[in-house]
Formats: structure tokens, C-alpha cells, sequence
């Protein structure tokens, strides 16, 4: 119980020592995300952009799983697999926030009619989330054993996303998790509150 909590706390450490030294960058890669939404099924350069930080995190990355899907795979020695999802779509709203990284893209859809695309759901969070995660993992390995999936999700504002990746064979291509973790943000602004 003891080595335990000793354990816990040198890894509690560790995740605090390394955030504080690589928070800006996320801060930095979140606002660049933000700027910058894609619609569900078009998330080509959010999926580029992921792919290229899993392997400068130094993962081995396959592209296009499912449409616009990344997986980035870490092995690091015997023990179980833990998937670690984000999405990566936007939302067809137009920006009013006013803050100086606000999305100003504006795309034609399908049926003709302009529409402004913005990071509305908090996909640009998800998205900076895995990336820090993912590089977390990778530079703290003397602390844990196993293997990490890190996958970059396409169109789960259109409840597709993750079928596409499961039909092309994400738990038969990449190693199978024992563990999948995923995480949605949520407005700290509650309708109807005073
Ligand atoms: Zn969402």
C-alpha cells in the first residue's frame, strides 16, 4: 500500500513538473486548432496536424482510418493497452466570442447556402488533451509499462466517426485496448442559473 501511494505520488509529481514546463505549447496548439475548425467528414488538416504531433511525440502513426481518422500507437514493454480518444470536428455555427484566436473560416455546404465553422463542442480541447497526453506518456516511460492508442477521431458530431474507424479495422490493425478512455468538456455556464 505504501510503494503504492509512494509510486502515485512521484508519478502525481511528475505529470505536474512536466505540465508546468509544457502548457504554453498546448495553450498555443489549442488556439491554433480553435482558429482553425473543420466540419465533420472534412477534418483534414486538424487530422495532418494530430499526426504530425503523435509522431514528433514518437509514435507510429497510420492515417486515413476511417475517413480522416489517426492512430498513433506506443509500445513501451509488457502490460496492458490503453485507447486514448479525441475528436476532431467542428461545428457549422459562426464565431462571436470575440477572443483574438476566434475562428473566422466560412465554408459553402452542400446545399449551396455559407456557413461559419467553429471549435463550438470543444473538440479543439479533445484535440489538445490527446496531444499532451499522448506526449506526457512518451517522455515520462521510465514510469509506466504497456501500450498506448492514441486515436484522432473524424465526424462525431455525425455519430459516424468512430463506427468508420471500427469498420476499418481499428481493433484488428492496431493493438486491442483493455482500457479506452475519452473525455467531453462541458460549459461551466449552467442554462437557467442566476
Ligand atoms: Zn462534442
Amino acid at each position: 500500500m505504501r510503494g503504492l501511494q509512494l509510486e502515485s505520488n512521484k508519478r502525481d509529481r511528475a505529470v505536474d513538473a512536466w505540465l508546468e514546463k509544457h502548457l504554453d505549447g498546448l495553450v498555443d496548439l489549442y488556439e491554433h486548432l480553435h482558429a482553425n475548425p473543420e466540419l465533420s467528414l472534412e477534418e483534414e488538416k486538424s487530422a495532418a496536424r494530430m499526426a504530425k504531433e503523435l509522431r514528433a511525440a514518437g509514435y507510429r502513426v497510420t492515417t486515413a482510418v476511417g475517413g480522416h481518422g489517426v492512430v498513433g500507437v506506443l509500445e513501451n514493454g509488457p502490460g496492458q493497452t490503453v485507447l486514448i480518444r479525441g475528436d476532431m470536428d467542428g461545428l457549422p455555427v459562426r464565431e462571436e466570442t470575440g477572443v483574438p484566436y476566434a475562428s473566422k473560416v466560412e465554408v459553402t455546404r452542400e446545399d449551396g447556402t455559407r456557413t461559419g465553422v467553429m471549435h463550438a463542442c470543444g473538440h479543439d480541447v479533445h484535440m489538445t488533451g490527446l496531444v499532451g497526453t499522448a506526449r506526457l506518456l512518451a517522455q515520462t516511460r521510465s514510469l509506466w509499462t504497456g501500450t498506448i492508442v492514441a486515436i484522432a477521431q473524424p465526424a462525431e458530431e455525425l455519430g459516424r466517426g468512430a463506427l468508420a474507424m471500427m469498420d476499418d479495422g481499428l481493433f484488428e490493425r492496431f493493438p486491442r485496448p483493455d482500457y479506452t478512455i475519452a473525455l467531453h468538456v462541458e460549459s461551466g455556464v449552467r442554462r437557467g442559473a442566476r
